[in-house]
Formats: structure tokens, C-alpha cells, sequence
């Protein structure tokens, strides 16, 4: 059968960018199928601006990526568009959205991805066990395109869910929160806000019950402008359907407002306001693709060793949860790397289809601590080596582990190294 492609990735994000930069690097005609005009996702359109997955969370943060995760990091810092590794809980690097998309860009160009922006994935057809062709719609209609294999990056795992793949959404125990992430300027780069003095001043402004949801997260300043961004106003909804996803995005504008009401309480924050919501509220957690392993808290605890370890997770367990709004975090063993097994981003029932970044089956606690960004494009650099040996009809995971190891990906503690704060 003759394809037009032979790996296609839906969704660039962190995860889906890495996956068709390293499909593309490894020799496969590669399409990068995204909805919105630039690559980044959450990073992008959804104001997470904080890496993490990146740096191990003990005493002393050690750099737990390499590959394709490692560059951006390198390039990151070439445009001064990163910061040293801060902590609040965890170890993160704050970072700019603009430098990250024109680094993306320039990655995805470089390697011959081909990209479609503007490209919406809304279906696909299956020949009996594989996914055999992807269709997206764009301003001039509907487009079907064939592969040899897939990689589903849409965090959604909506061409997954098309294609006939077995999905879930969210974990048995729960799904979790989504947050609107949003940026303020107006106040000087030398005035400190802290976690406390955000709750304290929600608690003062004495809101009315539902105006605002959560009062308390990470506090970063931005490296060019000094923009503060936070992760407050949230909302219970489900990403699947617009009519409540449309709900959720106009009430946490709403409450972001509020929450602009209270900064401007604080000591050097009266100038404050508000310079972007979102553009779109950041979906934590919605389908997962249904994979050879779950990867779970338990093997994270116990340090579990995989024979097809492709990653290094460092991050930990995070739940922000729909009813309290209270948001919980648990460090993994020791405060250092984890590995991260290929079968949780290999379907379960179709073996030409991949996964990675938050789609990527974990469960509850496994899947919140590996679907970071850091470790995200880990994860993406991993399952696009295996997409595009599965599209040369020679999957291996011994294979794939080989080429992520020559492309310098981090598999063991012993190639991580100490970063200053
Ligand atoms: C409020 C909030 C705070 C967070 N804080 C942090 C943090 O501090 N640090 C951190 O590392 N992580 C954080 N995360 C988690 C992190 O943002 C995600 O887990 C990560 O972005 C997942 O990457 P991804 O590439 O899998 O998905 P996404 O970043 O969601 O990218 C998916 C891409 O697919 C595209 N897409 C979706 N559907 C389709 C379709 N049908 N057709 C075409 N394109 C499609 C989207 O436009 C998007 O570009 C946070 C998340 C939220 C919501």
C-alpha cells in the first residue's frame, strides 16, 4: 500500500513537536498535524510557562533530560529566554513562550517535519488492527491522509478515539482540574509576590462563595518582561464537549478578573493588570490512550526497572482536585529519576499507534508525574523513534532504545548532571 507519509503526529505540542522532530531526524517522512498557527501547546496557547520534569527535585537539581528535551533547554538559553532552575514544591525553569515557539520552528524546519497549522484532526479510519489514515479539516475543507504509523499528541487523544484505539478518560479514581493559566504586568521586576501574600489577599477581598476557586500556586516572573503568571482561576468540566468546555473558559475569564481585584491589594502590585487569560484553559488530564503498561505510582515508588526504560521521569505526583480545588503534591523516592517504560505509549490493540506527553497511560498518580513538559518531550522524542520503525515495518523496543541513546537521551541516573540554582 503506498502512504503519503510514513509517520503522522496529531497535536504539536511539547510532546507531539519532539515526536515529529525525531521521526523526521530518524529518516521518516513525518506530517506534524496542529490545530492552532504555532507549536507549543500548553506552553504556547495555555500560559504554562513553567517547565518541569527537567531537573530532579532533591537538594541539588540534577538535569534528568538529554535528547531532543536538552536542546531546547541549550536554545532556551542562547535567546536568554530561561531561567536557572527555581523551587516551589519542585525544581522548574521558568521560560518565554515566544522563544519557544520560534525554537520549535525552527527544530521542526530543520529536521524536514512537514507541519499543517491550522489543521484540526476529525477523524480516522483503521484497517483491521492499525490506524491507516488520518483526516483533518482546514478553511478549505477535509483532507485524508495515510501513514505508516501514528502518534497521537493531541492530549486529548482524539485521533486515538477515532481511529477506533482503546481510550480512557481520566483514571478510574478521578480526573483532574483544569486551570486558566493567566498573566499580569504593571508590577516592577523588584517587588517579590509571594504564594502566602496571594491567598492572604483572596481571603481579604472577601469574595463571594464562587467567584473565584482556587488561592493558592506557583508565583513565576517572567525573563523578559517580568510578567507575573499564575495558575489560579480553575473550573470542573470536560474538555470533550465545547458546550462545557465553552462554560469553563468564560468563567475562569471571569474569575480572572477577580483575582486581579486582589493583587492589586498587595504591597507593589497596585498597577497591576491583566496582560493575557489562557488564550485557552489548560486541560490537565482528559483521554488516555489504553497501552501495554499503566504505569503507575507504586512502580514509581519502588523505583521499578523496565528492560525498555525510554525516558527519566523526575517530577512528582500532582492532584488538583474538581471538588475542593485543593492541589497535593508527592515527591517521588528520594527526590530522583524514575523510569518510564515505551509500553506506556504503545496502544494496547493497535500496534502502528504511539502516544506521548499527557496522553501517555499512567495512572492517576503515575500518569500526573510523567505528563510534565520536561518529561513530555521525552516521551514524544521516544515514541516518534518508535513510530518511525514501525513505519519501516521494524519496531523494536531494543532498537528504539539504541537510536534514543545515539540522539542523547537520558536512560540512566548516571548521565544526569548538577545544575546551579
Ligand atoms: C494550569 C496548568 C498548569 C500546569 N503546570 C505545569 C508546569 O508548571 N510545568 C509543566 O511542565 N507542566 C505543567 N502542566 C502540564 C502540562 O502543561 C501538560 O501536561 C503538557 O502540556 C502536555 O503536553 P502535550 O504535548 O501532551 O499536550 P498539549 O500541550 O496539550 O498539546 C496538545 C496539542 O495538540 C493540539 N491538538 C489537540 N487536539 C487536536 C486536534 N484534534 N487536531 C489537531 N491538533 C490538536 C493542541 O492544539 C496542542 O497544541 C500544567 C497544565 C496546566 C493545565
Amino acid at each position: 500500500m503506498s502512504t503519503d507519509y510514513d509517520v503522522i503526529v496529531a497535536g504539536g505540542g511539547t510532546a507531539g513537536t519532539a515526536a515529529a522532530i525525531a521521526a523526521a531526524r530518524d529518516g521518516a517522512r513525518t506530517l506534524l498535524i496542529e490545530r492552532h498557527g504555532c507549536l507549543g501547546g500548553a506552553a504556547a496557547v495555555r500560559n504554562v510557562l513553567t517547565l518541569c520534569g527537567l531537573y530532579t527535585l532533591g537538594e541539588t537539581a540534577h538535569q534528568a533530560v538529554g535528547g531532543i528535551p536538552g536542546e531546547v533547554i541549550d536554545r532556551l538559553r542562547q535567546f536568554d529566554a530561561i531561567t536557572p532552575p527555581q523551587r516551589f514544591r519542585g525544581v522548574f525553569a521558568t521560560f518565554e513562550p515566544e522563544a519557544l515557539k520560534r525554537i520549535f520552528d525552527q527544530m521542526t524546519e530543520e529536521a524536514g517535519v512537514d507541519t499543517r497549522f491550522g489543521a484540526f484532526v476529525t477523524g480516522a479510519t483503521r484497517d483491521g488492527d492499525r490506524i491507516a489514515s488520518v483526516r483533518y479539516a482546514d478553511h478549505g475543507g477535509e483532507t485524508t491522509v495515510t501513514a505508516g504509523a501514528f502518534v497521537d499528541c493531541t492530549g486529548d487523544g482524539d485521533m486515538a478515539a477515532h481511529g477506533g484505539a482503546s481510550t480512557r478518560y481520566g483514571n478510574e479514581d478521578g480526573v483532574n482540574l483544569g486551570t486558566l493559566g493567566t498573566r499580569f504586568g504593571g508590577i516592577p521586576k523588584g517587588v517579590t509576590v509571594t504564594a502566602q501574600q496571594i491567598s492572604d489577599a483572596v481571603a481579604a477581598r472577601g469574595f463571594p462563595p464562587g467567584t473565584v476557586t482556587k488561592d493558592r500556586c506557583v508565583i513565576v516572573r517572567l525573563p523578559f518582561s517580568g510578567d507575573m503568571v499564575v495558575y489560579l482561576a480553575s473550573a470542573d468540566y470536560d474538555p470533550r464537549d465545547a458546550g462545557s468546555l465553552s462554560r469553563a473558559e468564560a468563567d475562569t475569564r471571569r474569575q480572572a478578573w477577580a483575582y486581579l481585584t486582589a493583587i492589586q491589594t498587595i504591597e507593589g502590585c497596585e498597577g497591576a493588570y491583566l496582560v493575557s487569560t489562557g488564550p485557552e484553559i489548560g486541560t490537565r488530564e482528559s483521554r488516555h490512550l489504553n497501552c501495554r503498561t499503566r504505569l503507575t505510582w507504586d512502580d514509581i515508588a519502588s523505583r521499578r526497572s523496565f528492560d525498555d526504560c525510554i525516558a527519566l521521569g523526575a517530577w512528582g505526583a500532582e492532584w488538583h482536585d474538581r471538588d475542593s480545588f485543593v492541589s497535593s503534591f508527592d515527591y517521588p523516592p528520594d527526590k530522583a529519576t524514575y523510569q518510564i517504560p515505551l509500553s506506556c505509549l504503545h496502544s494496547v490493540d493497535t500496534p502502528n499507534l504511539f502516544c506521548a506527553g499527557r496522553l501517555a497511560d499512567g495512572d492517576r498518580k503515575g500518569g500526573a508525574a510523567i505528563r510534565v513538559m520536561g518529561t513530555g518531550m521525552a516521551t514524544g522524542q521516544a515514541a516518534g523513534i518508535a513510530a518511525s520503525l514501525t513505519a519501516g515495518g521494524a519496531f523494536s523496543a531494543v532498537e528504539t532504545i539504541d537510536r534514543l541513546r545515539a540522539a542523547g537521551a537520558f536512560l540512566t541516573p548516571e548521565q544526569t548532571f548538577p545544575v546551579p540554582a
